[in-house]
């Protein structure tokens, strides 16, 4: 479960301070799909970074299975990280020298696992992903859908509890769209991972638990079904 208390994030811009979020109240139980909207410049990615841990709060508390993250040490902070969160950037974030395949691996690798049976897993997610005859291929020689679509597998490899998203079908026609959408649908019924996606997809959003609408900083609505 997530609780985000009371958080705010103000941003020093130099010249002014920007206040980011203004003091956002939510919880997120376990196995639910939250859909966050909302338009553009009205906090969305800030909020998901700061319930990964990515970034600190200003003000507030995030609240991972019990555990208060914010102001946590860095290394304690990457080591929850890497138990509890996939987390997809909008930016992707791959690492350009290493091929599709070992990109995927990585984290697995990170989390003190040897490469053996990890292999044949990260084969496994880039097929189900539509990538299976791409793994050798490096970040610049695939579109950015497919990068998308790698930083989607990379995410899954480590069977995180929760998985976090910023527009993960953004990129994607509305083929790759809705089947990255199934994926991450059947995962969250299956293992029951916790999904949290931002997203101004339409379709993604119907088919969530929970759709949470962010203005200015604020919630201005929070709906379940
Ligand atoms: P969204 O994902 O909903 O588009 P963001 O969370 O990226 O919104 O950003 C919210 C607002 O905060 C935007 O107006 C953005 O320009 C501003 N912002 C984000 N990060 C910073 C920063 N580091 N410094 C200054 N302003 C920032
Ligand atoms: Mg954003």
């Amino acid at each position: 479960m997530i609780e985000v208390r009371n958080l705010t994030k103000t941003a020093d811009t130099g010249t002014h301070r920007v206040e980011i979020l203004k003091g956002v109240n939510l919880t997120i139980p376990r196995g639910q799909f939250a859909a966050i909207m909302g338009p553009s410049g009205s906090g969305k990615s800030t909020l998901l970074g700061l319930m990964a841990g990515l970034d600190a709060p200003t003000s507030g508390q995030v609240i991972l299975d019990g555990v208060d993250i914010s102001g946590m040490e860095e290394d304690a902070l990457a080591a929850i990280r890497g138990r509890k969160i996939g987390f997809v950037f909008q930016s992707y974030q791959l690492i350009p020298t290493l091929t599709a395949e070992e990109n995927v691996l990585l984290p697995y690798e990170l989390n003190g696992n040897g490469a053996g049976d990890g292999a044949k897993r990260a084969i496994e997610l880039l097929e189900a992903v539509g990538l299976g005859d791409r793994r050798d291929h490096y970040p610049v020689q695939l579109s950015g859908g497919e990068q998308q679509r790698v930083a989607l597998a990379r995410a899954f490899m480590a069977r995180p509890p929760i998985l976090m998203a910023d527009e993960p079908t953004g990129n994607l026609d509305s083929a790759n769209g809705s089947h990255v959408l199934d994926l991450l649908i059947e995962l969250n019924k299956r293992e029951q991972t916790t999904l949290i996606l931002v997203t101004h997809d339409a379709e993604l959003a119907s088919r969530a638990d929970r759709c949470i609408r962010l203005r200015d900083g604020q919630i201005d609505s929070d709906e379940s079904r």
